[in-house]
C-alpha cells in the first residue's frame, strides 16, 4: 500500500516553499518534490527580494536569512543610444531595523528557505521531476507521477508550483500553453567587483544597495525591460523581452544585454568586473488576463505557475510566496473542517487571491500589456523625446528659456502629432486606472 500524504508540492522555489512551510506548520503530512539537485539549483532571478511577504512567513528571518544588501536607493532610467532621463529616489528611511526590500542570490535563498520547511517537519525529496497528475476515476487529481522507479505518490490535494512553463498542469490539460506575447526571456549576469568598488561607484555603505531599472530603445523597440542590481561583493545585469518581440527581431537576448553593458550609463558601473555566472529565464508577463484556473477537483496552483508576476512593478517572489500561503492556508481550513479537498471547496483561493495585494495589483494594471503591446512608440519616440528635451533645457546656449519651451514643445508635437499626445494621454491614463 503505497503512503498517502494530505498533500504534495511541486516546486521549491518561493511559492512551493511558502505552501510546504504553511502546510507543515498546520500539521498537514507534506512531500514537496523538486526537480533540482537542491533548492535554488535551477532558479533564476534579479533578484529583489521584498520582505513584506516572507515576514508573513517567518517574521525573524534577517536574523539568518543569505541577505546581499538593503536597497536604500531606487533609479528608474529612460534610455536612448547615448543618454539617459531617469529618477532616483533615496532615502535615509530605508536604512530602518527592518528594511523593506533586500538584493539576494536565489541558489543560496532557496537553500535556506528549504531548511525552513524541513525543520517545520516537510518531507523535501529533491532530483525528483513530477512527471504528471494521477486522477481517480471522478477525475480528482489524487496524486503525481515522478521520473523515479515506482515513482506514483498519493495525496489529498497537489499544489502545482512549479514554475512558469508549469508542464505539469498543462501536461495534465488544466491549462494551455505559454503564449509568447505573455512571457518574457530575460538573460542576467553577475559580475564580481570588491565591495568597497562597489560602495565608491553607488555611492552606498555598509550593507546599503541600489537598484537600477531601464526601459527604452535599449531594447531595440521590442517590450522589456533591463536592470542592474548591488549585490555584497557583485552586480546582477540583466535584461528582458517579450518572447513574440524576440521573434520578429534578429536581435538576440544576449545582443541586447551587450547593448545595455555598454550603453555609457552602466559601463563605467561594470568596469572591470570578472563576469562569473549567466543564466536565462522565462517570466510570466501577461497579467490579470493570463491567469488560468488557480484551482479544480484535488489541485491549486501558486506563483509563477499561476502567472502571478507584477512586471511593472517586478514583483514576482513576493507574489509566489503570498500564493503559495494562501493555497496552503485554503487547503488548512478544509483539512482542520474535515471537507474534501474538490474543486468547489477550493475555490475559496481565488476570493482569497483576489482580496490580497496579488489579484488588486494585477487587476488595477489588467489592460497594461495590451496597451504597451499596441503601443511601441512607449519603448521608441518617447525615450527619444524625453532625452532631446533634457538636452535642449539643460544645455545653456544662449537661447532664451521661452524659446526652448516652443522648441520642446514643438518637437514633441512634432514626433507624436497633437491627437497622437493626446491619445497616448489617454491609453496610459487608462492602463494605471
Ligand atoms: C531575470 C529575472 C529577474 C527577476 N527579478 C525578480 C526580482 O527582482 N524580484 C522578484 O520578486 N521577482 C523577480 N523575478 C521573478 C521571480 O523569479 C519569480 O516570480 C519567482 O521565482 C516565482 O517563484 P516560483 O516558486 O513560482 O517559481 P520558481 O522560482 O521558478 O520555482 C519553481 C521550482 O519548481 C521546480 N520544478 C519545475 N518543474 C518541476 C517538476 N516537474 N518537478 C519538480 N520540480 C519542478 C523548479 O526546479 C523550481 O525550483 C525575476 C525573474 C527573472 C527570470
Amino acid at each position: 500500500m503505497p503512503e498517502t500524504f494530505d498533500a504534495i508540492v511541486v516546486g521549491a522555489g518561493p511559492a512551493g516553499n511558502s505552501a510546504a512551510l504553511t502546510l507543515a506548520r498546520e500539521g498537514l503530512n507534506v512531500l514537496q518534490l523538486e526537480r533540482g539537485e537542491y533548492p535554488g539549483s535551477k532558479n533564476v532571478q534579479g533578484a529583489i527580494l521584498y520582505a513584506n511577504a516572507l515576514e508573513q512567513l517567518i517574521p525573524d528571518f534577517r536574523d539568518e536569512a543569505p541577505l546581499e544588501r538593503h536597497i536604500v536607493e531606487q533609479r528608474v532610467w529612460m534610455l536612448t543610444e547615448k543618454s539617459h532621463v531617469g529618477t532616483h529616489y533615496r532615502s535615509d528611511d530605508f536604512n530602518e531595523e527592518r528594511p523593506n526590500r533586500y538584493t539576494i542570490i536565489r541558489a543560496q535563498f532557496d537553500k535556506w528557505f528549504s531548511s525552513q520547511v524541513k525543520d517545520a517537519g516537510a518531507l523535501v525529496i529533491c532530483e525528483t521531476t513530477v512527471t504528471g497528475l494521477i486522477r481517480d476515476s471522478r477525475g480528482k487529481v489524487v496524486g503525481v507521477t515522478t521520473d523515479r522507479e515506482g515513482g506514483e505518490i498519493f495525496a489529498d490535494v497537489v499544489v502545482l508550483a512549479d514554475g512558469v512553463n508549469a508542464l505539469v498542469s498543462q501536461k495534465a490539460g488544466l491549462r494551455g500553453e505559454l503564449k509568447p506575447d505573455q512571457v518574457a526571456l530575460a538573460v542576467k549576469e553577475t559580475h564580481y567587483l570588491p565591495r568597497d568598488v562597489i560602495d565608491q561607484r553607488f555611492n552606498i555603505k555598509g550593507d546599503e544597495g541600489v537598484v537600477i531599472e531601464a526601459a527604452g530603445t535599449i531594447t531595440a523597440g521590442m517590450l522589456g525591460t533591463a536592470f542592474l542590481y548591488t549585490n555584497g561583493e557583485s552586480i546582477s545585469v540583466g535584461v528582458g523581452c517579450i518572447v513574440s518581440d524576440f521573434a520578429g527581431s534578429d536581435i538576440s537576448p544576449y545582443d541586447l544585454l551587450e547593448r545595455f553593458k555598454e550603453h555609457p550609463s552602466v559601463r563605467p558601473l561594470l568596469a572591470d568586473a570578472e563576469l562569473k555566472e549567466y543564466a536565462a529565464h522565462l517570466i510570466p508577463e501577461g497579467g490579470y488576463k493570463a491567469v488560468p484556473q488557480v484551482a479544480g477537483d484535488g489541485w491549486l496552483v501558486a506563483g509563477d505557475a499561476g502567472q502571478f508576476v507584477n512586471s511593472l512593478h517586478r514583483e514576482g517572489s513576493n507574489m509566489a510566496m503570498t500564493t503559495g500561503h494562501l493555497a496552503a492556508l485554503t487547503i488548512a481550513e478544509l483539512k482542520r473542517e474535515g471537507r474534501p479537498m474538490t474543486a468547489a471547496n477550493l475555490s475559496t483561493y481565488r476570493k482569497r487571491l483576489e482580496d490580497s495585494y496579488v489579484l488588486k495589483d494585477l487587476k488595477k494594471y489588467r489592460d497594461l500589456p495590451t496597451v504597451l503591446h499596441k503601443n511601441k512608440q512607449f519603448v521608441t519616440a518617447y525615450p527619444e523625446l524625453l532625452s532631446q528635451a533634457a538636452d535642449t533645457w539643460f544645455r545653456v546656449d544662449g537661447v532664451d528659456k521661452r524659446t526652448k519651451e516652443r522648441s520642446i514643445l514643438r518637437n514633441f508635437r512634432r514626433g507624436r502629432g497633437l491627437i497622437g499626445l493626446v491619445g497616448d494621454a489617454y491609453k496610459m491614463a487608462r492602463a494605471f486606472r
